[in-house]
């Protein structure tokens, strides 16, 4: 009830929480239901080597064909599914389909193309993570060597000593480490010590403004600077122009992603666009 608080105090209840409240339930409802229908599918994304144009890598990036809402982008749904823990099944649905089209890629003769998996904190805190990884990895038959997984500097702060045995645990298996979103977090550098990293991979929000601005230019090139001496692989992400690309080649940056290259796409789409690039090759 609407009652006089006064300047600065806080109202407790509002019929707007309420509904959201109620919002909130029902898409976890949803997304329950969801997995169960196989609603959800993986589209992705090429990862192009700036010099050559070859394809080293593809993002799997996960989307929700709802029955009413049509495609629903995950920023839209994965902070629910995180909250409600319900990333941790849809998590291992992404981890077996992501290997199995990796493994697909490799019958196809394209075993040099890398699988990007993005895992949220929870699902790399959660117990089973390392046995459940294997039990896919046995399954599909896939080679741990061809994945990587994408974690953010957000999700290595709310790191465990759990999270980071799990992390070592996999990259002991063969399978690569990448940092999302670089260079947006708070977290210290330190953490590069603590981590078997293998890739870093530069936010688009240094790329957005490339090459008129002027702190974004010495940003990223310091990014890149420094992961090429630590010997880590540099994807720069949301290349978007052909200048972009023209500056980030020349800064020594070898690998980008983004919409000039390609849009993320469905998997048919994809092969059609991998057999292509390689006649041209
Ligand atoms: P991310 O891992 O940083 O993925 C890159 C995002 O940038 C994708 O958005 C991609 O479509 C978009 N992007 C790529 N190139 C460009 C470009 O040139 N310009 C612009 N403006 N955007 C570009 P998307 O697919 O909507 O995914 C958003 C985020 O959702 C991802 O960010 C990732 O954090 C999360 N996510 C996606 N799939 C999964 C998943 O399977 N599991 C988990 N836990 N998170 C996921
Ligand atoms: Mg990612
Ligand atoms: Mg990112
Ligand atoms: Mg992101």
């Amino acid at each position: 009830q609407a009652k006089y608080h006064g300047r600065n105090v806080y109202r407790f209840y509002t019929p707007d929480m309420n509904r959201e409240v109620e919002q909130r339930l029902r898409l976890e409802r949803e997304l329950r239901l969801a997995l169960q229908n196989h609603e959800f599918e993986l589209y992705y994304q090429t990862q192009l080597d700036m010099q050559t144009g070859r394809v080293v890598g593809i993002e799997a990036l996960l989307r929700w064909n709802h029955p009413e809402r049509g495609l629903v982008p995950p920023n839209e749904f994965i902070p629910a599914a995180e909250d409600s823990g319900l990333i941790v099944p849809i998590g291992q649905w992404v981890l077996r389909a992501a290997c199995q089209q990796a493994k697909n890629l490799y019958k196809a003769q394209f075993k040099h193309v890398k699988v990007s998996i993005n895992v949220s904190a929870r699902q790399l805190s959660d117990r089973d993570f390392v046995s459940d990884f294997k039990a896919v990895v046995r399954d599909t038959g896939v080679e741990p060597e061809q994945l990587v997984l994408e974690v953010t500097e957000s999700t290595l702060m709310a790191d465990t000593q759990v999270a980071l045995a799990h992390l070592h645990a996999l990259r002991t298996l063969g399978v690569g480490l990448a940092i999302d979103d670089f260079g947006t977090g708070y977290s210290s550098l330190s953490y590069l010590k603590r981590l078997p990293v293998t890739c870093l991979k530069v936010d688009r929000s240094f790329v957005q403004h490339l090459p008129a601005d002027d702190e974004d230019r010495a940003i990223t090139t310091l990014i890149v600077a420094m992961a090429n001496s630590l010997n880590y692989r540099v994807v720069v992400e949301g290349v978007e122009t052909e200048p972009q690309w023209a500056f980030l080649r020349e800064c020594g940056c070898h690998f980008g992603q983004g919409y000039y290259f390609s849009y993320p796409v469905p998997v048919e789409q994809l092969m059609v666009g991998l057999l292509e690039a390689q006649k041209r090759h």
